[in-house]
């Protein structure tokens, strides 16, 4: 990827960009272009294969929407399976909640994994906690030969494209639901509703058939093109809203700087837009 003062995450009509002051890691993994730059006015940030992943600045409006909403609506999430998520700001979110035993992490590229270690402190910084079980293999695979073992799965992977194409199709999802315990719940980052529309629509229909619970989550995400991005929260049992027990979140010593109990619900309400997409 082409990088400058300023570095774009480029699309067919659209750019989104940020000025470097440096670049810190460039390095070309078995799987994707691994970069970590320095950049003015955003901490660090992570690009694969040219797709803007994170910045310091703002990592904290995904990882809490990918993590917070399931974990608070399940009625006792121990178990938890996160499928990506090389960053480990997701991890981090997870092992907030106390009920948790034990996180399996399936991430397919260590360089991610190292890069995290050696560039973002504050969102590695669970990788070596003794609840935590780092695998380095491709989610695909790993849920196939997995049956009813987790009570939350968290797909942070990345776009659509390289290794992580496999992790949007139906037979994915068909593995995942298997590897759910009956009252699990998956989350999903599933791109955006203004910029992969046909995408989000068909990721819904496909779940329908799936899950007996499959609603879109909103959320800001001002490091992703045009800001609002889209999460899946895909459930065999628990409804976000009418499961939702505030009680847990008033209850909980769980800082965030995102989610809350009015962000919640506001996640499950829907543009008119987004509502003609998923036909509700
Ligand atoms: N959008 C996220 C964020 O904002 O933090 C990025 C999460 S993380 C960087 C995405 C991870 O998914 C990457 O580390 C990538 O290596 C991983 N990944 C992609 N395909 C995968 C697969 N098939 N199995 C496991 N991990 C995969």
């Amino acid at each position: 990827m082409k990088i400058d003062s300023w570095i774009f995450e480029a699309h067919d009509d659209m750019k989104h960009g940020y000025k470097v002051k440096d670049i810190l890691y460039h390095q070309q993994s078995k799987y994707q272009e691994v970069v970590v730059l320095e950049t003015e006015g955003y901490g660090k940030a992570l690009y694969l294969d040219g797709l803007l992943m994170l910045t310091e600045k703002h990592e904290f409006f995904y990882h809490d929407v990918i993590v917070h909403p399931a974990m608070f609506v399940h009625k006792n999430p121990e178990y938890v399976l996160i499928i990506g998520g090389g960053d480990g700001g997701s991890l981090r979110e997870v092992l907030k909640h106390k009920e948790v035993k034990k996180v399996d992490m399936v991430e397919i590229d260590e360089k991610v994994v190292e890069a995290s270690k050696k560039f973002f402190p504050t969102l590695s910084v669970e990788f070596d906690n003794p609840k935590a079980n780092i695998m380095f293999d491709d989610g695909i695979k790993f849920v196939k030969e997995t049956n009813n073992k987790y009570d939350i799965i968290i797909v942070d992977s990345s776009d659509p494209i390289g290794p992580a194409e496999g992790l949007f199709n139906e037979d994915f999802y068909r593995n995942a639901y298997k590897s759910l315990k009956e009252d699990g719940i998956i989350v999903s980052q599933v791109e955006s509703p203004l910029f992969y529309e046909k995408f989000f629509k068909a990721h819904f229909e496909m779940n329908r058939k799936i899950f007996p619970i499959a609603m879109p989550m909103i959320g800001f995400e001002p490091d992703y093109p045009y800001g609002m991005w889209g999460y899946s929260f895909l459930s065999r049992k628990y409804h976000p809203l009418n499961d939702f027990n505030e009680d847990k979140v008033i209850n909980s010593d769980i800082k965030t700087r995102y989610y809350n109990i009015e962000v919640h619900k506001a996640l499950f309400a829907y543009p008119n837009f987004v509502r003609d997409l998923i036909g509700e």
